[in-house]
């Protein structure tokens, strides 16, 4: 991408340093880390310090939003995941798919080791400790919320813990740090932060609406054609550019300015809304990468 279409990226390493040394200073509190990233694109949604920063920790990587990717494609990335050393689980806090399986998963295979430990050491009541950790708007207030249900209550302060963290019970023996650290991505590869916007993860400033429409468009013209094929009813021919398939939605849409003129930002609105909350279809930003042989 044309460096000149990015308006400044706002980048916060002042948050960024608070976060991590959060992260870092609760590490030794919990026993496994359980990280949330998009399942429409599972390496643009996570921060890349995160595998350095919890490396020692057993880890748990939540796909969530997979309602709106392509199964297929959250499959491999399952794979790819656990080929990399971290269970990987799929979950949609909408259905509340999978949402079931997070907890026998970190017991009896994140922690495996651990619970075998105690299992010998007749310590099978004590308490598993986890952290959440993930950048905004992936899904970590709804997954915690639909874990801890009504039971989403302080269970006490501990020595070391300073008020503004809590310790969240999700079942008998089971507690979830709940911190109010904000992980931003990093988007400093521009790729990253144009899944980022699609997805609405990042401010819709990056990008004027119209430019990322485009880009939407044309990515799913290659990818996945059937899906404005069918929602939009227009034709895709091989060398139509964004704004042709911009133009042709707001043609089909009858979104016209006086004097004929399509009025391609309400046709960009429309095209990101609709993507966004699912009406496109289930389709996933990004592949895994190709392991080298
Ligand atoms: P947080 O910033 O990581 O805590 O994310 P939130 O829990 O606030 O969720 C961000 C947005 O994504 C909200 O509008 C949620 O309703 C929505 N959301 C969360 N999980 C899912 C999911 O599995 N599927 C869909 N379609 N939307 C979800």
């Amino acid at each position: 991408m044309d460096n000149t279409d990015m308006k400044q990226i706002q980048w916060f390493p002042g948050h960024m340093a608070k976060t991590r040394r959060l992260i870092a200073s609760n590490l030794s509190l919990v026993d496994a880390v359980v990280e949330i990233v998009d399942a429409r694109s599972p390496l643009s949604s996570r921060n890349p310090e995160m595998d350095h920063l919890t490396k020692n920790k057993p880890r748990l990587v939540i796909l969530n939003k997979s309602d709106l990717a392509d199964d297929k494609t959250t499959q491999r990335w399952i794979n790819y995941f656990r080929s990399e050393g971290s269970e990987a689980i799929a979950v949609d806090c909408k259905s509340g798919k999978g949402l079931k399986s997070i907890l026998p998963v970190i017991k009896k295979s994140v922690l495996k080791e651990l619970m075998d430990k105690r299992a010998r050491n007749g310590m099978t009541g004590a308490a598993v400790r986890l952290m959440i950790v993930g950048i905004p708007n992936v899904g970590k207030s709804s997954i915690i919320n639909k874990l801890a249900g009504s039971k989403r209550a302080k269970v006490e302060d501990r020595p070391g813990v300073t008020r503004t963290k809590q310790w969240v019970k999700l079942d008998d023996n089971t507690e979830l740090l709940d911190m109010p650290g904000v992980l931003w991505p990093k988007f400093e590869d521009q790729d990253v932060a144009i899944r980022l916007a699609f997805t609405g993860a990042i401010s819709d400033d990056i990008l004027d609406i119209e430019t990322l429409a485009m880009k939407l468009l044309s990515y799913l013209a290659e990818n996945y054609p059937e899906s404005i094929i069918e929602r939009y009813n227009i034709d895709i021919s091989d060398n139509e550019t964004g704004l042709d398939l911009l133009e042709n939605v707001g043609k089909k849409r009858g979104m016209v300015i006086s004097g004929g003129e399509i009025n391609t930002e309400r046709a960009a609105i429309t095209v990101i809304d609709e993507f966004r909350g699912g009406k496109l279809g289930r389709i996933s930003l990004e592949n895994p990468p190709e392991k080298e042989l």
